[in-house]
């Protein structure tokens, strides 16, 4: 990490340098490259809209930008906000490449005619055909796996196998999910409407809220949260938030966390539920070659580690090891689904939800 700062510095100081001595032209391209994408004079530029947030991200960026020349212009935003922003811009959008944090989403801006398609023998390579749409609108990048945990004070991690068995009595008044609003649940319960059926995902759904023990709020740190406050015994949630408390620099999310045991559900039957962060070529794009060989790099070993390890995200690159935190908790088998389904079963999702009240 501290090598990585030292080293983006050295390269910055060189750089500066190196404009010094030479002419001054282009002088007005840095500001406000954050603020709003700009015209590319010598197309070597992209602009990329992205939901992900994390400062390792950049220093990927920009050492794409060493090895290529080619300026990567971030636009930070919401997933939805994003996608709502490309629609609103139609064909003038200025955006290149869209990184969004759930399939569910690109699958969304897929449907709005926001992506187009990408003919690339690296990425489908590095990115398996599982975790890519089937017509090569976007591509995952790091994957998350939604798990269970459990208060090690008074859970047993026997007694809980699968997403089902948290619908089981003796689980009454101690389960802590979150809202129906939220898309990981949606695309949990979305999956299991491909794997298991629409009727066996609304009895799950049912037995869930029949469960809870609370009405759902905040998010899955919350969760995690109000079984050290005692609310609760078992809680649902996507393993990078675990490691982002494990990790974190406030002392009492660590406590939290360290008293909590992971279980991946549906070992031995469907797999636990995996959900990505991924990217898709904007249909407005203007730089498709030079959009395309930043999904290529991200795709790669080299990034793939860092990509991932920045969230505590598990690379979708087979060749690539998880990080040591994701390590610990062991390997474990995954749905085996495409996760387009994840976007195809979504409506079907909620209205589910809300027909068995999961506020
Ligand atoms: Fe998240």
């Amino acid at each position: 990490m501290k090598k990585w700062i030292l080293f983006s510095l050295l390269f910055l100081s060189a750089l500066a340098l190196a404009a010094c001595g030479s002419s001054q032209e282009d002088d007005s391209s840095s500001e406000g490259e954050n603020e709003e994408a700009q015209k590319n004079e010598d197309a070597g530029e992209i602009n990329l809209y992205t939901g992900r947030h994390y400062d390792t991200d950049q220093e990927l960026y920009d050492q794409f930008t060493e090895e290529t020349g080619i300026k990567v212009n971030v636009i930070e935003g919401k997933d939805d906000e994003l996608i709502a922003r490309m629609k609103r811009e139609g064909k003038a959008s200025e955006a290149d490449l869209l990184i969004t944090a759930d399939a569910g989403r690109l699958h969304r801006a897929k449907t709005d005619d926001l992506l187009q398609p990408v003919e690339s023998e690296v990425l489908n390579k590095n990115v398996p055909e599982k975790l890519r749409d089937e017509e090569n609108e976007w591509f995952g990048l790091t994957k998350r796996a939604r798990v269970i945990v459990y208060n090690k004070d008074t859970v047993n991690p026997d007694d809980i196998k699968t997403y089902d068995d948290l619908t089981k009595d003796e689980w009454q008044d101690k389960v802590l999910i979150r809202s129906s609003e939220n898309i990981y649940n949606q695309s949990l319960l979305a999956s299991m409407i491909s794997l298991e059926g629409e009727e066996k995902a609304k009895e799950w759904a049912q037995g869930i809220v029949d469960n809870m023990a609370r009405d759902p709020q905040g998010g899955d740190r919350d969760q995690a949260k109000g079984i050290a406050a005692g609310e609760g015994d078992v809680a649902v949630m996507n393993t990078y938030y675990l490691g982002q408390m494990l990790h974190s620099e406030d002392e009492s999310e660590v406590e939290v966390a360290k008293n909590l045991g992971v279980i991946f559900p549906n070992q031995d039957t469907t797999g636990t539920h995996i959900n990505i962060s991924g990217v898709g070529l904007a249909s407005s794009s203007k730089n498709t070659e030079e959009a395309q060989k930043f999904m290529e790099f991200l795709s790669k070993e080299e990034a793939q580690g860092k990509f991932a390890e920045a969230n505590y995200e598990y690379p979708v690159n087979e060749n690539v090891e998880a990080s040591e935190t994701l390590k610990e908790w062991g390997e474990f088998k995954e749905q085996d689904l495409n996760l387009g389904e994840l976007g195809e079963n979504n409506s079907k999702a909620i209205q589910i939800m809300n027909e068995v009240g999961w506020k």
